[in-house]
């Protein structure tokens, strides 16, 4: 898949399956593979920690975001608030490679 019609980050994102379903939030981080990403509040795992007092960590059960497959999550339009597919609209087609920009399929507004 095309870079342009991935999930970015500061996305804001809708999950549509797994616990979290019906949960929006905000991509953190888009992992290398493009597949997966980390979305704020989302798919809160418990990590055990040990102390280590040279690095200040005290230790003890941390909340963590866990990765989520990008196929279980669609963009929100910040433009029309609905979840949406991304769509490409080619800006300038004159130059290589060409200008394009991600745009709502519902409202057609720029996602960018
Ligand atoms: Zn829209």
């Amino acid at each position: 898949m095309a870079s342009t019609t991935s999930i970015r980050k500061n996305d804001q994102v809708y999950v549509l399956r797994g616990r979290d379903r019906g949960k929006t939030g905000r991509v953190l981080i888009v992992l290398p593979d493009r597949k997966r990403v980390v979305v704020e509040g989302i798919q809160m795992i418990k990590r055990h920690t040990r102390p280590n007092p040279q690095k200040n960590i005290k230790g003890g059960i941390v909340e963590k975001e866990a990765p989520i497959d990008v196929s279980n999550i669609a963009i929100v339009c910040k433009n029309c608030n609905k979840r949406t597919r991304i769509g490409i609209t080619v800006i300038d087609a004159s130059v290589k490679p060409r200008r394009v920009e991600r745009t709502c399929r519902k409202c057609g507004n720029s996602l960018d």
